[in-house]
């Protein structure tokens, strides 16, 4: 792959590789805004090497809410997770890439900070799992429910990266 030349690369097409289509949802929940982690959040997938194909920021609704945590709707502390999540805007996104869901699930680190090693999102930014950051997505299927939820399709953008062909072959 070395020997393409930048101009070859681009127009080489990987949109047919299944592996690099995957795509996951990643949200800077409320106090990840609040305390301007935005920014390197978003450094981290993009220096990872995930491809960002969505982005807005956003005030969640009690509705919208509701439906991406349907399973945890019964739970004590849904309440405080409502109250948590429309405490202030949301900035959601989605990235994609080789086994990007697993691996951002790796990068973001256990639900409870607590447990969360240094050097996960959660590890590195957060003491307790009633603050926790940030969201991805736990599955193929999350993923896919969760993108149609936050998203449109036409607001996400199919664009190849000038260095495809270095990192996917
Ligand atoms: P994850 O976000 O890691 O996928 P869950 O889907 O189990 O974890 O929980 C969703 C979110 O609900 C967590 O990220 C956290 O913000 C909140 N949450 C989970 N468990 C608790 C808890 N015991 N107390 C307060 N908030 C919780």
């Amino acid at each position: 792959p070395l020997r393409l030349g930048y101009g070859a690369a681009l127009h080489r097409s990987k949109s047919t590789h299944p592996d690099v289509k995957e795509r996951t949802l990643i949200a800077v929940k409320p106090d990840g805004v609040h305390r301007r982690l935005v920014g390197q959040i978003i450094q981290r997938f993009e220096q990872r090497g995930f491809k960002l194909v969505g982005l807005k920021m956003l005030q969640v609704s009690e509705d919208l809410l509701s439906q991406h945590y349907c399973q945890l709707t019964s739970k004590p502390f849904y309440p405080s997770l409502v109250d948590y999540m429309t405490s202030g805007p949301v900035v959601v996104m989605v990235w994609e890439g080789h086994n990007v869901v697993q691996s951002s699930r790796t990068m973001v680190g256990p639900t409870d900070p607590a447990a969360a090693p240094a050097g996960t999102v959660r590890g590195d930014f957060s003491i307790h799992v009633s603050r926790n950051v940030v969201h991805a997505s736990d599955s193929l299927e999350g993923a896919q429910r969760e993108i149609q939820l936050w998203f449109q399709g036409k607001d996400l953008l199919n664009w190849d990266c000038c260095d495809q062909s270095l990192t996917m072959e």
